[in-house]
């Protein structure tokens, strides 16, 4: 008799699940995104390359800061912004993380930041500090952005969590093949070149966010590459390939979806170009490739996501190699005028001065964050440049996870973050770009451990 119920309401399950979805059951979760212009309003300096000397002379394409907020129920949420910028330093991120709390009550682990890595975008104070010295006039533009930009990543959180609606979720990926390795062999180091063979990560993850009406709301997708198709010569603002790739995918889909946002996420592309590179037609070129590989994505059947929202985020403390006062003030006393004049000798008079501070630069407060739908799509956050192979590893290591990614360029980019293979190649990624960023040395050999292990830990936190 057991058994006849048992089965009779096993059959009954069965039945009427099909007919619920069928009838249009209310979607799982809510969602809303916002979107801000932060296409600076007069001529700043552009970041990303230290060979300029002069403020922006015009706009190609508008940057955007955009925000996706989703929630289940009550008390899960989790908000994505993207920004069409060459990185966010914590300074800027704790800021508008607080104001955030204060007034969303949204707490710092559901909030994911992060920057496309554009070379053609403003200069971001208290990101690469020493690319170059600023003149008073530079600054005060420098400083009156940041406070903007503050005020708008504040504006576009809120209005999301405000817009939200009843919404769906799918998940899937296509491919897209215009990055290629840049770390090329070169009389026993590494320079910015070509490296065919080395480690590449094509995947396009896209997530699409479909509102009770069946109309798109947002469109992530993600890709592994540098945004330098324009190089140093090109003085003018845009979004390079992914300000293209957005406006693209915008185009297509905003005909039947009013509104649809496009969302660009700079994946683990830190030793990553564009290839080939240096004009305006192939940043359009290679951001119309990756619009095409997100819309055949959308134009075929995605995975559907259900389950809770989790979020965790931490902080790891990262060590850098053995460094002293000795050190830096050889440096700034070589008898060579060069030295001293060079991005070396700038970092290490720095170095000094932050001594002379009593700030001590032993160690570094690094960002890491996980972002689970229902346990099965799950998303990695690192802060600062990340090398490809971090991604390639974290996927290979964690198998059964669907449209798994790892996002670098999150919630603080303050160096680049090289792989122990790398660090004993040596080369910018390991050595030259700590000048930039003004910290005082390479990272210690037990960084990409110290990450993984971060990273591992907060996977297991949103299980
Ligand atoms: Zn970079």
């Amino acid at each position: 008799m057991v058994i006849g119920w048992g089965l009779t309401l096993r059959a009954l399950i069965l039945i009427l699940l099909p007919i619920s979805a069928a009838l249009g059951a209310s979607p799982e979760y809510r969602a809303g995104t916002a979107v801000a212009d932060i296409t600076p309003e007069s001529p700043i300096r552009l970041s990303g390359y230290g060979s300029r000397t002069k403020p922006s002379e015009g706009v190609l394409t508008r940057l955007h800061a955009k925000a996706l907020a989703i929630s289940r129920g009550k008390q899960e949420r989790v908000v994505i912004v993207t920004t069409d910028l060459i990185g966010l330093p914590r300074s800027i991120t704790d800021v508008v993380a607080a104001r955030v709390l204060q007034q969303y009550g949204l707490e710092r682990s559901a909030l994911w930041f992060n920057s496309s890595h554009t070379h053609t975008g403003p200069y971001i104070k208290g990101n690469l500090p020493l690319l170059f010295q600023l003149s008073a006039e530079d600054q005060t533009a420098v400083d009156a952005y940041a406070g903007r930009l503050q005020a708008a990543l504040t504006g576009v959180i809120g209005e999301a969590l405000s817009a939200m609606q009843p919404a769906s979720l799918g998940i899937a990926h296509g491919e897209a093949n215009f990055a290629i390795n840049r770390r090329e062999a070169a009389g026993g180091t590494m320079k910015i070149g070509l490296n065919p063979a080395g480690p590449v990560d094509f995947d396009v993850p896209v997530l699409r966010v479909t509102g009770a009406d069946g109309k798109t709301l947002a469109i992530l997708f993600g890709y592994a590459c540098h945004n330098t198709t324009l190089t140093g010569e090109f003085n003018v603002i845009s979004g390079d390939y992914a300000g293209f790739a957005q406006e693209a995918i915008e185009k297509a889909a905003q005909a039947a979806n009013p509104g649809a946002v496009a969302m660009f996420v700079m994946l683990c592309g830190a030793d990553q170009n564009p290839n080939p590179r240096g004009t305006v037609e192939l940043a359009r070129r290679h951001g119309e490739a990756l619009a095409a590989a997100v819309n055949r994505v959308l134009a075929g059947g995605m995975t559907p996501v259900k389950g809770r929202i989790r979020t965790a985020f931490r902080i790891v403390e990262l060590e850098f190699r053995p460094n002293d006062r000795a050190g830096f003030e050889a440096i700034v006393n070589d008898p060579n005028p060069q030295v001293r004049t060079s991005a070396r000798g700038l970092h290490a008079e720095a170095m000094l001065r932050a001594m002379d501070r009593g700030q001590t630069v032993r160690r570094y407060p690094y960002p890491v964050q996980a972002i689970s739908f229902g346990g099965d799509f799950t998303i990695v956050t690192l802060g600062g440049e990340v090398l490809v192979d971090y991604a390639l590893r974290l996927k290979r290591e964690s198998p059964g996870r669907k449209l798994f990614f790892v996002a670098g360029y999150s919630n603080d980019v303050m160096a680049y973050i090289p792989t122990l293979r790398a660090s004993k190649e040596g080369g910018y990624e390991v050595l030259d770009s700590m000048y930039y960023y003004g910290l005082p040395a390479p990272w210690a050999d037990d960084t990409e451990e110290r990450i993984i292990a971060a990273a591992r830990d907060v996977l297991n936190r949103v299980r």
